[in-house]
């Protein structure tokens, strides 16, 4: 069985603020915001990584889309950044894909912090 902190957020087992929901996805605040917003775009299939969604393509592309219309309703008029961190040097903590939506100020020009 599948563990991971996100299935269980999914599963009802562990709280969380959801902003958004549909029968694809949940937005839900990260519990250790980095910026004014700070979203997690989750799927609520299983997604280990991106090479999973080899399986289905256009969800994918939808996640997209959900994080961009989730901005807008956030009132990020002036802009966000998408960041996903796969495997362990993109620095990934939660086996579950997600993409991190964070906006609310202006962010730094660094993508890499050493
Ligand atoms: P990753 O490094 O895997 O891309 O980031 C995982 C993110 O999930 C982190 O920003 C972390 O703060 C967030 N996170 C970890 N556990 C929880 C939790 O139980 N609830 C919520 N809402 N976010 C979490």
């Amino acid at each position: 069985m599948i563990t991971d902190v996100f299935c269980k957020i999914l599963n009802g087992e562990l709280k969380a603020d959801v902003v958004y929901k549909d029968d694809d996805f949940w937005v839900i605040k990260d519990i250790n915001p980095q910026a004014p917003v700070h979203l997690l775009i989750v799927p609520i299939r299983h997604f280990l990584n991106i090479e999973d969604f080899h399986k289905d393509e256009e969800l994918l592309g939808k996640a997209l889309i959900v994080a961009d219309k989730v901005a807008h309703k956030q009132g990020l008029k002036n802009g966000y950044r998408l960041i996903i961190n796969e495997g362990d040097h993109g620095g990934k903590l939660v086996p579950h894909f997600h993409i991190h939506l964070l906006g609310g100020k202006r962010l730094g020009p660094k993508l890499v912090k050493e």
